[in-house]
């Protein structure tokens, strides 16, 4: 693997007396896109959030790009670079296409090595997103679902991430979305964004990932290359939605 960018070591996390994630470890290495797998319920929205310092209730060592973020606030993992596109889209809906993408925008970032990180404007992300390129004044209500998502993803991106967290991209959105999406995700990689995604749909995940960890009741059953979960359906038909 690449330089570890983001390495999960024994992460457990509660929602009140509920014990959601147990001892849960991963890595994302520089240029990675990982998949994070698992039904419903997995536990795969929780681990986001725990990493992103949104966990009220979670232990554990966080490391993103050298630096120790367990504990730390979600602002400050913010700033350093880690981006998160919920699962729930949160596009201002008066403010438009362009208006939203500003409020994305970070100046470029380095790694903690010293190399420029990827750098995102305005013309790169509606060329990268055709369909926004499209409507760039349309307001964000006015868009449909799929629409406001790859707007996310797109304002994310205009931070600047050294590696974003994206939570279900494919989940609820029109097929011709989930196919721009699966184009999205490769071209970023080709750029150099390293991607943690969450993701049920195995099909999709093979077009996208180099990796996964398969999660099931908040811990890693198994991982691998995406290649050889493809080809295990044992492992697909007991954990994950085929
Ligand atoms: P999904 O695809 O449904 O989002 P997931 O793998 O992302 O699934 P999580 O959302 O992380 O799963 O949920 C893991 C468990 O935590 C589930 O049992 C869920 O009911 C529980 N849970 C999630 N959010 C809360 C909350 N705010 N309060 C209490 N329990 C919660």
């Amino acid at each position: 693997m690449s330089t570890p960018m983001l390495t999960v070591e024994g992460l457990r996390a509660s929602y009140g007396a509920a014990q959601i994630l147990y001892n849960l470890g991963l890595e994302v290495g520089r240029g990675e896109v990982v998949a994070l797998m698992g039904r419903n319920g997995a536990g795969k929205t929780t681990t986001m959030k725990a990493v992103m310092g949104l966990m009220a209730q979670s232990t554990g060592k966080v490391s993103f790009d050298g630096h120790d973020i367990s504990g730390r606030q979600p602002y400050e993992i913010a700033r350093l670079g880690l981006g998160f596109v919920p699962e729930d889209r949160r596009i201002f809906s008066d403010l438009t296409v362009l208006e939203n993408l500003d409020i994305g925008r970070q100046p470029p970032r380095t790694f903690s090595d010293g190399v420029a990180a990827p750098v995102w404007t305005e013309q790169k992300l509606l060329a990268l997103f055709p369909n926004l390129g499209e409507m760039p004044n349309r307001p964000g209500g006015r868009m449909s679902g799929g629409e406001q998502q790859m707007l996310t993803v797109a304002r994310t991106l205009m931070g600047n991430p050294l590696l974003i967290l994206l939570d279900e991209p494919s989940e609820g959105v029109a097929p011709v979305i989930v196919e721009m999406m699966a184009n999205t995700i490769v071209e970023l990689k080709k750029a150099g964004v390293s991607i943690l995604l969450s993701e049920q749909n195995v099909h999709f995940a093979e077009l996208v990932s180099d990796r996964a960890y398969v999660l099931e009741k908040g811990q890693i059953r198994w991982n691998g290359t995406m290649a050889e979960l493809a080809e295990n359906v044992e492992l697909q038909r007991a954990y994950l939605t085929v």
